[in-house]
């Protein structure tokens, strides 16, 4: 039997062909990467754009407190130049300028005291201070020597200069404004300097005071004021140590400066720029750690020349654009996710409704195949009935034939039965014959009496006729088998009596052996008398030139229940080609009109067809042994 391989689905696509998924995949891969590259870059060009308006603002704020706070002393110096105490102090020799020092001191004095200014000074063309505003505290400008400041040194040659600077005296930070004082009548020659120091505490104090990290740097790209305040007197760029030692001097009292340098260019920071902090910056340094990114967003004061710079954090800007491109990301992924179930759902519905469609398919297929074997089946009963019914007419045919040929066989006996039986029938004929010629004699003569006698003894006669010719009769009869409980010794009787003529004349000696129970068989009454006459035929047959004629009948009864019946003779026995061939229709050994060789072969099938056998072998004393099985009635009928 060959396995049956289930069908192929066909028409529902598993998936994709290999190649065709990889190139999905890689697709797919590079739409989410593209996508969550985009979704990156726009949150941070959003939040750096919020973020340059909000620095812009703040630049503003700031740039406005700087003006506020720096520029409002920028036209006092011109004011100081018109004064004629200070002007009568220049003028004068040195030599007599004490006594025009006091004058022009108060008149600073009142001056500053108006503007609320840390200090107001007047130089003399060597830039010694000869009067200022502080002259009354001890630790007052006058006489200190100025000359080395920048702003003085322009100043003196004519033009105003403003600056930030560190005073030498009091180690004060402030924004410088000096202007040059020229003498009418010295044909406008430069004879002093006036300078107004603006303080920036204020400004400091504020600037600490915000949050956002931002410095203030001069135009040599030195930080003068920061938050975070380390990052005070550091530079923008590094800048020669010569250049450093000068600006130190001059500048801020002699305070270092440029010791660490923030080592970032700012060209183009007026619209913003992305800067990164270098590493060596200290790390713990809030709000502004080295080694990271910041947006920086300049402005430049005209009024000043310096520069504030706001730095904001990048960071958080990368975080929450991380987070857009991981929620895009997520996002995608859900898209992706329903459309994968959607097109899932749609395929699972497609393959349901392949499904059924193969079950209605294989459905109707299975309907016709049972149909067909309904068909197939019907046609094998009719032809199995017509078979049966031909089998039945065969069998009939076939015991009617049986029952032909042991009809035969029973008429072959009668024949050569009929010698001996018309021997037997000739006595008391003649013996009748004679009486009744004797009655008919008796009568005549009036002895009715004797011829009553003579009659009596006819009649007796004709009763004895009677005898031998019924069993005889009833063994020729025409009988269908009927199996009924049988006596075996009664059958072995009514056989020997068919041949007691033979039996007499071949004076054959008769042995019967019974075992103690009663030999009752299940079988046909005449029919088992027909195989036993068959036996006994043939074994006056094999006996017929033997000194010795015995004819022996053995009845036992078998372990399983039944009979054995042998029935033995001290014949001449079989050859072994007998043997082999004694129940094969045909086969006799007899001469031609003694014999036909259907006398076993039907005796076997009889005893077969009421479920016994018959069996051959030699006989203990030399002859033949022919044994007759026969089953025990059925219970039922026996009770
Ligand atoms: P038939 O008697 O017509 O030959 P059977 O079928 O009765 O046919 O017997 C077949 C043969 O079996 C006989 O021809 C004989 O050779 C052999 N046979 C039968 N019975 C005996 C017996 N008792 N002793 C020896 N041979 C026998």
């Amino acid at each position: 039997m060959t396995a049956e391989r289930p069908p192929a689905a066909e028409g529902i696509p598993s998936s994709l062909p290999r190649p065709h998924r990889a190139l999905g995949l890689a697709l797919g891969l590079l739409i989410f990467i593209l996508a969550a590259f985009s979704a990156y870059r726009l949150s941070e060009r959003v939040a750096i754009d919020r973020m340059r308006q909000a620095a812009s603002h703040q630049l503003d704020v700031l740039a406005a407190a700087i003006d506020s706070e720096v520029t409002r002393h920028a036209s006092i110096p011109a004011a100081i130049q018109l004064n004629q105490e200070v002007l009568a102090l220049l003028r004068s020799p040195p030599e007599q300028r004490a006594a025009a020092q006091p004058a022009a001191n108060r008149f600073l004095q009142q001056l500053n005291d108006n503007l609320g200014g840390p200090a107001i000074f007047v130089l003399d063309t060597r830039g010694r201070v000869l009067a200022s505003s502080d002259w009354i505290f001890s630790d007052n400008l006058l006489g200190v020597d100025l000359a080395y400041m920048p702003f003085f040194q322009a100043a003196v040659r004519g033009t105003p200069a403003r600056h930030y600077a560190i005073d030498p005296v009091r180690r004060e930070p402030g924004y410088y404004f000096a202007l040059p004082i020229r003498d009418e009548q010295r044909g406008w020659a430069v004879i002093g300097v006036a300078v107004v120091k603006s303080g920036i505490r204020e400004l400091e104090r504020r600037w600490l005071a915000q949050e956002a990290p931002a410095v203030i740097v001069d135009n040599n790209g030195i930080v003068l004021l920061a938050s975070p305040p380390e990052w005070r007197y550091a530079s923008l760029q590094p800048l020669p140590g010569e250049s450093l030692v000068g600006l130190s001097r001059e500048q801020f009292g002699g305070q270092a400066v440029g010791r660490q340098s923030l080592d970032i260019a700012l060209d183009g920071a007026d619209a913003g720029i992305v800067v990164r902090l270098p590493k060596h910056l200290r790390e713990d340094v809030a709000p502004l750690p080295g080694g990271k990114p910041y947006l920086a967003l300049s402005r430049n004061l005209p009024e000043t020349a310096w520069r504030i710079v706001i730095f904001a954090d990048l960071r958080p800007v990368a975080v929450q654009a991380g987070t857009h491109a991981a929620l895009t990301l997520a996002a995608l992924g859900c898209l992706l996710l329903g459309a994968l179930y959607f097109k899932q759902r749609s395929r699972l519905a497609d393959s349901r409704e392949e499904a059924r469609r193969l079950l209605e398919r294989s459905h109707q297929e299975l309907e016709r195949k049972v149909e067909e074997r309904t068909h197939d089946l019907s046609n094998a009963v009719t032809s199995l009935q017509r078979e049966v019914s031909e089998r039945q007419r065969a069998e009939q045919t076939l015991r009617a034939a049986q029952d032909e040929l042991v009809q035969a066989a029973k008429l072959a006996v009668v024949g050569q039965m009929a010698t001996g039986i018309t021997h037997e029938l000739s006595q008391p004929l003649g013996a009748i014959r004679t009486l009744s010629e004797n009655a008919a004699e008796f009568m005549r003569r009036g002895d009715a009496e004797t011829a009553a006698r003579n009659l009596a003894i006819v009649g007796q006669l004709t009763e004895q006729m009677g005898g031998i010719i019924s069993p005889l009769k009833s063994f020729a009869r025409k009988s269908p088998a009927r199996p009924a409980a049988v006596d075996i010794g009664h059958a072995i009787d009514a056989a020997l009596f068919l041949f007691d003529q033979r039996l007499k004349k071949a004076a054959v000696t008769v042995n019967r052996e019974f075992g103690p129970k009663s030999a009752i068989a299940w079988c046909d009454q005449n029919r088992l008398q027909q195989v036993q006459v068959n036996l006994i035929g043939n074994a006056l047959d094999a006996m017929a030139g033997q000194p010795v004629r015995q004819l022996g009948f053995t009845v036992t009864a078998r372990d399983g229940g039944g009979i054995a019946l042998a029935v033995s003779d001290s014949g001449e026995g079989f050859s072994d080609e007998a043997l082999a061939h004694l129940f094969e229709p045909f086969f006799t050994t007899k001469q031609p009109g003694e014999g036909l060789g259907l006398g076993l072969t039907i005796s076997r099938d009889i005893l077969r067809d009421f479920g016994g056998d018959l069996l051959a072998g030699p006989a203990p004393g030399g002859g033949a042994r022919f044994v007759i099985l026969l089953p025990e009635p059925p219970s039922e009928s026996r009770s």
